[in-house]
């Protein structure tokens, strides 16, 4: 393993890898360590939507950017990202939220997004199984779609690894020390026990110009090791795969998959999954998991099914 090197990179998720990627096209002399596998995080669970809707400016243009970057990358890299262009619509139930997205095309317009405006009936015409008749409109990315978020993290990482990044599995960072001209950073290898990841050993220092720490619901024990002290709490969020859907099986024979549905008011997303569907609320009183730090056992585990609705009352 490099002990010296200019960025460090800790965190081997989207983010992580997806900024390492950028490091090394830079030229930069990178390495990014990770303390189980890559996508081990919250990415192994991403539904992976990439919603080009954004009422920002600038994160709009980061959004573009990024669909633009995922389809150029297996070209680059050889490796499928794993992107579905199948568009995305944002239904409205409200005259108001389509008022939101009138506002939001100016952006889009500015920042060049292609957008469309459906009425229900339009909406009805190109997909039939779509129940309409509570929806005022809905706005439409025929560019956007979902990407499977293992496929197109391990496609970054071969990319900064052809750009002369180097990963390293296994490696937890443990603390960090600014001598006033470069991180000393301590980490740790970790190994496989009985199922378990525990921290070995094996103990080394890396030397870095600059370090970028990308840890996702790790992020409070991050900002500790900083002598921060960071507010950021995961709160769990889970989706329903379904079976097979007769309906949705018998439409597919004649057309195309269906875009990304959301209903902003709703608040739900819903997309094809092998014949059946993916559906994701984001729920009322949805509750803080691992409030002061995620156990250092907790890997790509799932969480027991919990439907809020019978929490509404409690955990708002
Ligand atoms: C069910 C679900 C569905 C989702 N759907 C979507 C979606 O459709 N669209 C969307 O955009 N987002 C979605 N998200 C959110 C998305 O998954 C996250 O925002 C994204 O994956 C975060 O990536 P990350 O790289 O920041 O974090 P992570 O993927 O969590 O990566 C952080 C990595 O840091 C490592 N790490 C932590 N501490 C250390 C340390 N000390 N040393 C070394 N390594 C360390 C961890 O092991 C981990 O691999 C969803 C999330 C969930 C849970």
């Amino acid at each position: 393993m490099k002990t010296h090197v200019k960025a460090l990179v800790v965190g081997g998720g989207a983010v992580g890898t997806g900024i390492a990627y950028h490091l090394a096209k830079a030229g930069w002399d990178t390495m990014l360590v990770e303390r189980d596998e890559l996508t081990s995080g919250s990415t192994w669970h991403a539904a992976g939507l990439l919603p080009l809707f954004n009422m920002s400016y600038a994160t709009t243009h980061i959004h573009k950017y990024s669909v633009d970057f995922y389809k150029g990358l297996e070209a680059e890299t050889g490796l499928d990202a794993g992107f579905y262009v199948v568009g995305n619509l944002r239904m409205a139930q409200r005259k108001e939220r389509m008022d939101e997205y009138m506002l939001y095309s100016s952006v889009a317009e500015t920042a060049g997004v292609y957008h469309e405006f459906l009425t229900p009936k339009e909406m009805k015409d190109r997909w039939p199984l779509l129940r309409t008749d509570d929806l005022v409109g809905a706005l439409y990315h025929p560019q956007d779609g979902y990407i499977n978020p293992a496929d197109v993290t391990q496609a970054m990482a071969k990319g900064a690894r052809q750009h002369g990044a180097t990963f390293e599995r296994k490696i937890q960072v443990d603390g960090y020390r600014w001598t006033g001209s470069e991180w000393i950073v301590s980490v740790t290898r970790m190994v496989e026990q009985g199922g378990n990841l525990v921290p070995s050993d094996e103990k080394y220092e890396i030397h870095a110009e600059h370090v970028v720490t990308a840890t996702g619901n790790h992020a409070q024990r991050t900002a500790r090791l900083l002598g921060i002290k960071t507010p950021a709490i995961p709160v769990e969020h889970q989706y329903i795969v379904t079976e097979p859907d007769p309906m949705l099986v018998e439409y597919r024979k004649n057309n195309p998959e269906h875009p990304v549905l959301r209903d902003a008011d709703a608040k739900w997303y819903v997309r094809e999954e092998r014949g059946g569907w993916i559906l994701g609320p984001y729920e009322y009183g949805a509750p803080a998991r691992f409030e002061y730090d995620v156990p250092q056992g907790f890997r790509a585990d799932l969480f027991p099914w919990i439907w809020s609705g019978s929490r509404r009352n409690t955990c708002r």
